[in-house]
């Protein structure tokens, strides 16, 4: 007999972030106008507190705040700055130049700047005041079906995670099993590269006629620089240096209230060079002459990673199933050509709130019912803004430069080219092994290629970036890492590819150790993880799979 409990709600929202505390709300919202008998809503968070796993720029476009809620500077939205001035700056090693135009996509007048853990910790104070309850330090673990009805199986809810298991997989004298919540709908808004909607996609196709996923890595900090040095509300873009004319992506410094500063580097993990490292192009970028200027005198205050999935349009999975909701970035609704994904997180919360409060009242939550989700979402602003730019992220992978013009194209074409959509290549797949990409000279795989010199002061190593970023772990659980074949890291990898692991993780969670018969063996540092899921998406053989840790474990991005 299994001791473990249940428990039965209307609406299960899985995932903490701008688009499952935006859906959380408009349910409320909606209870108030409709009255009626209360529906039982639950929200299920993997952090030790709400907003501590929240990690983004961020400049935030208000359109759907404005919806959701109208009096938002009323009710204390923690807005650090509005912004004042965007600027583009083309990098080379020591040179800048600025970009005479900010294109359209890039200009931010009427946006704001904040801190996205900020922000998200206040939507759950307003969330918690309507009654409803966040369970945090709660991690979904698996989705739970219903498959004795014919066809598709029906989503019924999800299992927590057991707490209080050793690292050897033994229950410990803490056991307590997780509990099965059951949920008439269930919304996943588990962010980018969710482990339950991988699964859900996975297990039901809701991928199946998709382009494949694309992703990136963020790489942030935040600093507090001297006093006067830079003019909050400053948004800046880089492109160019560090990265190469083949590598996607670009540096962002937002300058917030405070004295703090916002600083990071968005790579995409489509990349074709194994010894291609993020972290170490985030060190280059601080010390360009720019941003290192910038940053003289100041003290680090924060640090952290996580991907953003950039595919677009075409990538967006099937949008629901019997019983389940997807949005946000878990669904892949951001828009990379802006580097924007809260406000449409948050609409697509919104639109759920509002399927899944019609279909809870009406007793029908089918597959057919919970369609008109994503009929919604193609009525909505969502479309509106990521159809126009459905193959931009796709037409980078001919180079910076081509990726370049197609964005500026698109502008006037709203994104039609001769082909349509453009051939997506997901994650991993365009990784060349070192004998390709290096035909003429094989790296020592134990150095980069392009090594920083670590200060310190302006440069730091993986694990001072760990320390930085708040990140906690009890050692004495099972690595939430799952390799599942490590034999594959010693000998292929290492020879194919050169174990990329030690290089786009950005915590230094993987390590290649000897193992004591002249060899080398792999090490899982796994209290180091800061959840951004890159090894995930990139690792070759697709054998590491990110399944959440014990509930609570992870990063405190605290004004991240
Ligand atoms: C470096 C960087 C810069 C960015 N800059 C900007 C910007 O300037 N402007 C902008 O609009 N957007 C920006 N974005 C994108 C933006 O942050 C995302 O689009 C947005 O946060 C998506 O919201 P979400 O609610 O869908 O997902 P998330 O914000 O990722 O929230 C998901 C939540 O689900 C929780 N969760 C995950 N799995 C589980 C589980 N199994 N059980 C329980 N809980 C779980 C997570 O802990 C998290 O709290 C940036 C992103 C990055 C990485």
């Amino acid at each position: 007999m299994s001791n473990r409990e249940t428990l039965d709600v209307d609406v299960l929202i899985v995932g903490g972030g701008p688009a499952g505390m935006s859906a959380a709300l408009r349910l409320a919202q909606l209870q108030k106008e409709k009255g009626g008998e209360p529906l039982a809503i639950a929200v299920l968070e993997k952090a030790r507190e709400v907003g501590a796993h929240m990690l983004s720029g961020a400049v935030l476009d208000p359109s759907t705040l404005k919806d959701l809620i109208p009096d938002f500077k009323a009710k204390g939205a923690p807005l650090a700055a509005d912004v004042q001035r965007d600027d583009i700056y083309f990098l080379t090693r020591t040179a800048k130049v600025r970009l005479p135009i900010t294109p359209p996509f890039f200009q931010n007048h009427g946006n704001y700047l904040i801190s996205l853990n900020k922000f998200v910790k206040w939507m759950g104070g307003l969330v918690e005041a309507e009654g409803i309850d966040i369970f945090t330090g709660f991690p979904a673990t698996e989705v739970l079906f219903d498959s004795s009805g014919s066809g598709q199986p029906r989503v019924i809810g999800v299992r927590t995670g057991d707490r209080g298991i050793d690292k050897h997989g033994r229950k410990k004298a803490t056991f307590e099993p997780g509990v099965d919540i059951h949920a008439k709908v269930t919304i996943f808004t588990d962010g980018v590269r969710g482990n339950l909607t991988k699964s859900l996609t996975r297990q039901l196709g809701l991928d199946e006629g998709r382009s494949p996923q694309i992703y990136a890595i963020g790489i942030k900090e935040l600093w507090e620089v001297p006093a006067g040095r830079t003019q909050p509300g400053r948004v800046v873009h880089t492109m160019g240096y560090p990265l190469k004319n083949e590598e996607f992506g670009g540096g962002f410094i937002y300058s917030l209230n405070d004295n703090l500063v916002s600083l990071g580097i968005v790579t995409g993990l489509d990349y074709r060079d194994p010894m291609f490292d993020p972290h170490v192009s985030f060190q280059h970028l601080k010390r360009h002459p720019f941003v290192a200027s910038m940053l003289e005198g100041a003290t680090l205050v924060r640090y952290g990673a996580k991907a953003l999935p950039e595919g677009g349009w075409y990538t967006v999975p099937k949008l629901y199933a019997a019983g389940a909701l997807i949005g946000g970035d878990a669904a892949g609704l951001m828009n990379s050509e802006r580097l924007k994904g809260i406000h449409l997180a948050m609409r697509s919360g919104m639109l759920a709130a509002e399927t899944a409060f019609e279909a809870v009242r009406k007793g029908d939550t089918s597959e057919a019912a919970l369609k008109v989700y994503e009929d919604r979402v193609n009525a909505s602003a969502i479309r509106k803004e990521l159809y126009p730019v459905r193959n931009v992220h796709q037409a980078f992978a001919y180079g910076s430069f081509a990726g370049a013009m197609f964005t500026g194209l698109s502008l006037f074409t709203r994104g039609w080219w001769f082909r349509d959509p453009l051939p997506a290549h997901g994650g991993w797949t365009r990784l060349r092994k070192l004998s390709e990409y290096y035909k003429d000279a094989r790296p020592d795989t134990e150095s980069t290629v392009n090594p920083v010199k670590i200060d310190r002061q302006l440069t730091f190593d993986r694990l001072t970036g760990v320390h930085y970023s708040g990140t906690r772990h009890p050692e004495d659980q099972p690595s939430h890492l799952v390799v599942h074949d490590a034999s594959v890291c010693a000998t292929r990898c290492r020879e194919e590819f050169g174990n990329p692991c030690i290089r786009f993780c950005p915590a230094n969670v993987y390590e290649m150790v000897d193992d004591g018969a002249g060899g080398k063996k792999l090490q899982i540092n796994a209290s180091n993880c800061v959840h951004c899921k890159t090894c995930d998406i990139m690792d070759p053989y697709q054998i590491i799979d990110w399944v959440p840790p014990e509930g609570g474990g992870g990063p405190q991005y605290e004004g991240m």
